[in-house]
């Protein structure tokens, strides 16, 4: 229903496509922008613009990032023989928070999913293999989610680095099965990544 003008309108309908905002919280933000300083919409606005044109993906990790390659990948303090393989950048950055892993990372871009007509090659599970030949990788840690899907990845992934003679493990039990990594908690990951094991 258009009660407030065509502007406040659209804004009000655009803000309801995020994920997780319904019509009334879309609402909420809306007049919360429209009270707002000018500074303060100018700045949301640069600040969606900015992310859509400038964020790209690392050409080594596939990351998410300003800078190619990322500031993961480019630090020299970071332990290059490790290589953690998540499947989105949300999860690498929940073991960044954790502050408990030094290494290199590997983003999948999501897990096989044959009901979802994810396939190994829609992965960059490809790219991970070409890092496992060429770099100085000691350990590829398999930190998928653990539920059906990332299980399965995880599986095929160790299987395919059985041949580069690379120590391939998996994270261990500590986060909740069928759990999304981004929403454990820090202490649990940590722990999740200490206990990994061998596969
Ligand atoms: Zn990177």
């Amino acid at each position: 229903m258009n009660y407030y003008g065509d502007a406040v309108t659209r804004l009000i309908e655009e803000l309801s496509r995020l994920p997780g905002i319904g019509a009334r919280s879309a609402q909420r933000m809306a007049f919360h922008i429209l009270n707002a300083p000018p500074d303060r919409a100018q700045s949301l606005a640069d600040a969606i613009l900015s992310a859509k044109t400038r964020v790209r993906r690392c050409s080594v990790c596939f990351n998410l990032t300003d800078d190619d390659p990322c500031h993961i990948c480019s630090n020299e303090h970071r332990d290059k023989s490790t290589i953690m393989v998540v499947e989105q950048p949300r999860d690498m950055a929940a073991y960044e928070k954790t502050r408990e892993y030094k290494g290199l990372y590997h983003v999948l871009g999501g897990a096989m999913s044959p009901m979802a007509g994810v396939g190994p090659n829609d992965l960059t599970i490809k790219e991970l293999l070409a890092r496992a030949a060429a770099e100085t990788a000691a350990e590829v840690i398999l930190a998928t989610n653990p539920n059906v899907e990332g299980e399965a990845t995880a599986m095929y992934i160790a299987r395919l680095l059985k041949p580069f003679g690379i120590k391939t493990t998996r994270i261990a039990n500590g986060v909740p099965v069928g759990g999304e990594l981004e929403y454990v908690d820090q202490v649990t990951l940590a722990r999740a990544l200490e206990g990994r094991r061998e596969i």
